[in-house]
């Protein structure tokens, strides 16, 4: 079973699925930071897109959620803080625009969730990848709200860039996301709305599972 939580960047979706998983004991896969990985491959390229897919070919990428975290391995290596950088943030949409790399990250994706229960967020989860996932949402909330979340996490993290970097810098993904002509970022038709802009965390969280709950309590009936 897979249950996909779609929206813009910084609308809260990876930290509160990781905290709807971690209480339901299942899975978490953030697809975001798969793109991040591909974009550190294409980086270590110094952009040159022939030999960041010939590297791309012989990667190994892996990915598993271990003590509330999501780690994101590339050849043995975790790289996970190492995707969280503005270099790769920069870069992240325009590799994520590409249809080849959107079809291996989706491949790899859709083989891994065969063999256990998920929660998986992104842009184009409920749209295109998942069209068949048991529940989808679309978490939004508004460009200040955003930036201040993306901003104090990017800070605890230990980088220094200011509110205005990180309000370009998510305002023009999200503009690259939803323009781009590969499965752009949009509501799919059956997605729950959850607006977050006014909502605490652990509300946020207590509405997911909720609805999670009630699903298998009727699949149970
Ligand atoms: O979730 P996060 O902000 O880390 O995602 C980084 C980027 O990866 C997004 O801005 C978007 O360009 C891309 N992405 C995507 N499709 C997804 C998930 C992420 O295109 N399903």
């Amino acid at each position: 079973m897979i249950v996909v939580i779609d929206g813009p960047a910084g609308s809260g979706k990876s930290s509160t699925a990781k905290a709807v998983a971690a209480k339901l004991q299942i899975q978490f896969l953030d697809s975001g930071a798969l793109y991040r990985v591909a974009t550190l491959i294409f980086l270590n390229a110094d952009k040159d897109y022939q030999t960041f897919f010939d590297r791309l070919e012989e990667s190994k990428i892996s990915f598993h959620f271990k003590d509330g975290k999501f780690h994101a391995i590339l050849n043995d290596q975790d790289v996970s803080d190492e995707i969280r950088s503005m270099e790769v943030s920069k870069h992240v949409s325009d590799v994520a625009s590409n249809p080849d790399v959107r079809k291996y990250v989706n491949d790899l994706m859709r083989e891994v969730v065969k063999s256990n229960v998920y929660i998986a967020d992104g842009r184009d989860l409920g749209t295109a990848v998942f069209p068949d996932a048991a529940l989808k949402f679309y978490m939004v909330a508004d460009l200040e709200t955003r930036a201040q979340r993306r901003y104090e996490e990017v800070r605890a993290n230990g980088k220094n860039v200011t509110l205005e970097e990180v309000k370009q810098n998510i305002t023009q993904r999200d503009d690259t996301d939803s323009n781009r002509s590969s499965d752009p970022l949009k509501q799919a038709d059956d997605a729950i709305l959850v607006d977050t802009s006014d909502m605490t965390f652990d509300e946020q969280v207590a509405f997911i599972c909720q609805k999670i709950e009630q699903l298998i309590s009727q699949q149970k009936t």
